[in-house]
């Protein structure tokens, strides 16, 4: 049997995204963030909120009230998604599913294997 445990983070920041006819132009989201880490079996049903809240917010201190184009090359919500699964991945934290909500009715979901070798992607 397998555990995801959730923490929400939330974040406020501005893209665009260029060539697209909407959202081309510079434009703001309250980004809500669900992390979903996996207890690995055999493993203690443990983890410790205080230690991933630390690296976790270390994270997206890089993406609170910025500009995500100066960060991700572009900052759909799939890409945003997937560069925050694998900043928490090379953090060693045992992430399985990264949500990131556009609004309250959009999000995207990244899906992934902490044992898996996603360096090449
Ligand atoms: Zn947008």
């Amino acid at each position: 049997m397998k555990h995801h445990i959730f923490r929400k983070y939330e974040i406020s920041s501005a893209h665009y995204l260029p060539g697209h006819p909407k959202c081309g132009v510079v434009h703001g989201h309250n980004y809500l963030i669900e992390l979903g880490f996996e207890t690995k079996d055999g493993e203690p049903l443990y983890l410790d909120f205080a230690e991933i809240d630390l690296r976790v917010k270390k994270l997206l201190k890089n993406l609170d009230h910025r500009l995500l184009n100066d960060v991700i090359k572009y900052p759909s919500v799939e890409n945003i998604a997937t560069y925050i699964f694998k900043e928490l991945y090379s953090e060693r934290l045992p992430i399985k599913i990264v949500r990131v909500h556009e609004d309250s009715r959009s999000y995207c979901e990244v899906v992934g294997d902490y044992d898996e070798d996603i360096s090449g992607e």
